[in-house]
């Protein structure tokens, strides 16, 4: 379960998130939408404190954090519960495909390396890349490195996933192969939370959708209601631009 409540951040003065609310359930994914410099991203970012936000409440779980007096154990409580799939990857580039995974399993969760070679190639396995296993990330295509990237979250098992536009990076013809995993993952009962342009995508992988604009939650529900019959005219508008 996860819980935000009130969460503002600003950037050289200027409000970026006001006081941003949303109850997550296990098992949900949630795809925020919005137009650019919404707040989507930074949302994100919050919650695992890659951006820590100027005040508000987060809880993962049993993990609960006052943002505005955070202290680096619960920070690092919060954190551990999170895993980030970046729009760019973000891969070590001199690391092979199943060293970007045992990288993290071995130094910051101290994991036996048997068993993180283990896990990482079990992950491998479910992306389709076990057979890149050696290859360094210069030699795989973007739809490759992202599913690399997704295998790195898994590995160590995130109460949530968070996805910051996991495809806009990707040739069109790539992302197709992403969208099927991050759906794949979805059906083994994953929470996530993915930022996206993607509004098909959205409609298909989403249990619920979240329209973000000017840093505030305008309106959430099922894909149905927010693209075929939404409730708000800010909605409506930013969807009527997209057609
Ligand atoms: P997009 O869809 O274009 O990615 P977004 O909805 O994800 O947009 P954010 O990336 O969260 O929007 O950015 C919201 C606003 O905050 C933008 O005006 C952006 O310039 C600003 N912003 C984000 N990060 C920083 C930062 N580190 N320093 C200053 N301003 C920032």
């Amino acid at each position: 379960m996860i819980a935000i409540e009130k969460i503002s951040k600003s950037f050289t003065g200027e409000k970026i998130l006001k006081e941003v609310s949303l109850s997550i359930n296990a098992g949900e994914i949630i795809c925020i939408i919005g137009p650019s410099g919404s707040g989507k991203t930074t949302l994100l970012r919050t919650l695992n404190f890659l951006e820590p936000a100027d005040s508000g409440k987060i809880q993962i779980d049993d993990a609960v954090v006052d943002c505005a007096k955070a202290g680096k154990k619960e920070i690092e409580k919060i954190r551990a519960k999170t895993a980030m799939v970046f729009q760019s990857w973000n891969l070590f580039h001199n690391l092979t495909a199943l060293q970007n995974i045992t990288e993290g399993l071995i130094y910051a969760q101290k994991r036996p390396r048997q068993e993180a070679v283990a896990t990482a190639e079990g992950l491998l396995k479910q992306v389709g890349l076990l057979h890149k296993k050696d290859n360094y990330p210069n030699s795989l295509s973007g739809g490759q490195k992202q599913r690399i990237g997704i295998a790195r979250a898994l590995a160590i098992n995130p109460a949530v996933l968070l996805l910051d536009e996991p495809t806009s990076a990707l040739d069109p013809e790539k992302v197709g192969e992403v969208l099927t995993l991050i759906q794949e993952i979805a059906a083994n009962g994953q929470t996530m939370i993915i930022v996206t342009h993607e509004m098909e995508f959205a409609r298909q992988v989403a249990s619920r959708v979240v329209f973000m604009e000017n840093g505030e939650i305008v309106e959430q529900g099922p894909p149905e209601q927010i693209f075929g019959a939404a409730l708000h005219s800010r909605t409506q508008a930013f969807l009527a631009r997209l057609r």
